[in-house]
């Protein structure tokens, strides 16, 4: 299988090279040039696997230069011992029709771990293969849950670096916390004044810089990326919508054929993508829901086909979709527009220009024959937290919330009532001031984020993860906030190179 740009669709190379290269030199996203088709005697084949079999049997459509001992290795490494779950991703019914896909259960307690573990396998078998001995280094800008994912993931991996951008007032406490005692010898991380976006587009002027390259180059180093732009982080996500439909079967709630949606709380656009392109690959999916929180650039793009990034930035209580430029858009896009780079230059362009642009006609009807989109405010976020654990016994995060909150208007206002499988993309725990407010609708709250935390496990007899609890003596050990102009000295600063 090969890859092209979708700013060069002329473009040709193997998943190592697309992997190890994060983002096209063009500053453009690796695509597969053809989507892979299965049928349904592979999805039966899924249903006894365990998730590590279902990993190996979707990976291996899309990794066609990785061997299948690479493949085995790499996907035993990521998913064997590092999660809480004996199934890695369970899907869990917990009433009213509510299928949750539970994607927190690896080391950070956070869905970028399903990604994140593996892809430091693939791209240290990349680099192998395509960047002759260099070191290495990921360049990564978080809402949060990336960074610490990433850390972890990478953390002491032989031959790489990772340094980590934040912005400073855009994460929670925990969030935060995970991130600045990072252990390893190999980590760097550092907070910005300004949020999400401004650290993603620094990273990215840095990552495309000729200069800092040719330095880089010097010190026997290259970048690569670990943010969803990367396909590496972007081909596992596919496996557990795979593994959602598999456990559906199981458990009897659908038949191997039947249509459901899935709800994905959005915000670069990568996780509902992945989803995308299972539907492409014929998984038997009816609508995508794209959940936002009132950041809600996506719900007005899904339904009008105009992109408008020039707005108000809100800081939720879903911090990890507090994002108004979807990098993963791009990719879609080109798909939709029937593989047209040159479609694809003219609207980035005018985005990069203008701040927004509208697609064509015809990309907006493919847009809507396939995307529901809506979005919660913060109040119907914690409304629906409330509600959830009222009548079902079952807490959910702020993003999780979102999505439910998202799929209970659709199946209102629609009336479709197809199984939906709901994403789930955080431990409660790692937003727990909200999740506390949300469910104690009022009470008192402690005066710190480890009594909230115990106070939560009080109150809803669930328990939190321990490596979350362990933080609290944990010793911080990066300080540091730059502003977005000092990224670059900052970088060289964390990398011990002039
Ligand atoms: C990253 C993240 C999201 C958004 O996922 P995208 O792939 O960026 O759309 C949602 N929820 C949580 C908890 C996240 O960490």
């Amino acid at each position: 299988m090969q890859y092209s740009s979708t700013r060069n669709n002329s473009l040709s190379v193997s998943s190592a090279q697309a992997i190890a290269s994060g983002i096209s030199s063009e500053g453009g996203l690796f695509v597969p040039k053809e989507i892979p088709h299965i049928t349904a005697e592979f999805i039966e084949s899924l249903v006894p696997m365990t998730y590590i079999e279902r990993a190996r049997a979707v990976l291996s459509l899309y990794l066609t230069d990785y061997t299948k001992e690479e493949l085995d290795e790499y996907t035993e490494g990521a998913y064997g011992t590092g999660f809480s779950s004996a199934d890695v991703a369970p899907t869990v019914s917990v009433g009213g029709g509510l299928n949750i896909l539970e994607l927190w259960h690896g080391p950070t307690c956070a869905f970028k771990d399903m990604a994140l573990q593996l892809l430091p396998y693939l791209l240290t078998g990349a680099a192998k293969r395509v960047s002759g001995g260099k070191e290495t280094v990921i360049l990564v800008a978080t809402s949060g849950d990336t960074g610490k994912a990433a850390l972890e993931g990478f953390k002491d991996v032989a031959g790489t670096r990772i340094l980590v951008f934040y912005p400073e007032d855009g994460v929670s406490p925990m969030q935060k916390l995970q991130m600045t005692t990072q252990k390893g010898g190999n980590v760097g991380v550092c907070a910005i004044y300004g949020n999400f976006d401004d650290a993603q587009t620094g990273v990215k002027r840095i990552f495309t810089d000729p200069a800092v390259k040719a330095k880089l180059d010097e010190n026997n180093m290259a970048f690569s990326s670990a943010n969803s732009i990367n396909w590496g982080r972007l081909v596992p996500q596919i496996v557990y919508y795979f593994s959602a439909y598999a456990d559906m079967i199981k458990q009897d709630i659908i038949k191997n054929g039947d249509r459901i949606n899935f709800t994905v709380p959005t915000g670069n656009f990568g996780n509902i993508l992945a989803a995308y392109y299972a539907r492409e690959m014929g998984l038997p999916v009816n609508r995508l829901i794209c959940a936002s929180n009132a950041n809600n650039v996506l719900t007005e793009f899904l339904t009008t086909g105009h992109y408008n990034r020039c707005r108000p930035f809100h800081t939720t209580v879903s911090p990890s979709m507090d994002i108004l430029i979807s990098s993963n858009l791009e990719r879609l896009l080109y798909h939709l527009s029937g593989n047209d780079s040159d479609e694809i230059n003219r609207l980035y362009a005018s985005l990069a220009k203008t701040g927004e642009f509208t697609v064509s006609a015809d990309i907006l009807e493919k847009i809507k024959s396939l995307f529901s989109a809506d979005f919660c405010d913060d109040t119907e976020t914690k409304q629906t937290i409330h509600t959830v654990f009222e009548k079902y016994n079952y807490l959910c995060d702020t993003h999780t919330a979102v999505g439910v909150g998202v799929y209970e208007k659709y199946a209102a206002a629609t009336g479709d009532a197809a199984p939906c499988v709901i994403d789930s993309t955080a431990s409660p725990y790692k937003f727990a001031k909200a999740v506390l407010e949300a469910v104690g609708a009022g009470k008192e709250l402690p005066p710190d984020e480890f009594s909230m935390v115990d106070e939560l496990e009080k109150m809803t007899g669930t328990a939190a993860p321990k490596q979350l609890k362990e933080l609290k003596n944990a010793e911080v050990r990066f300080r540091k906030t730059v502003r977005t102009d000092e990224m670059e000295a900052a970088v060289y600063s964390l990398l011990g190179i002039k």
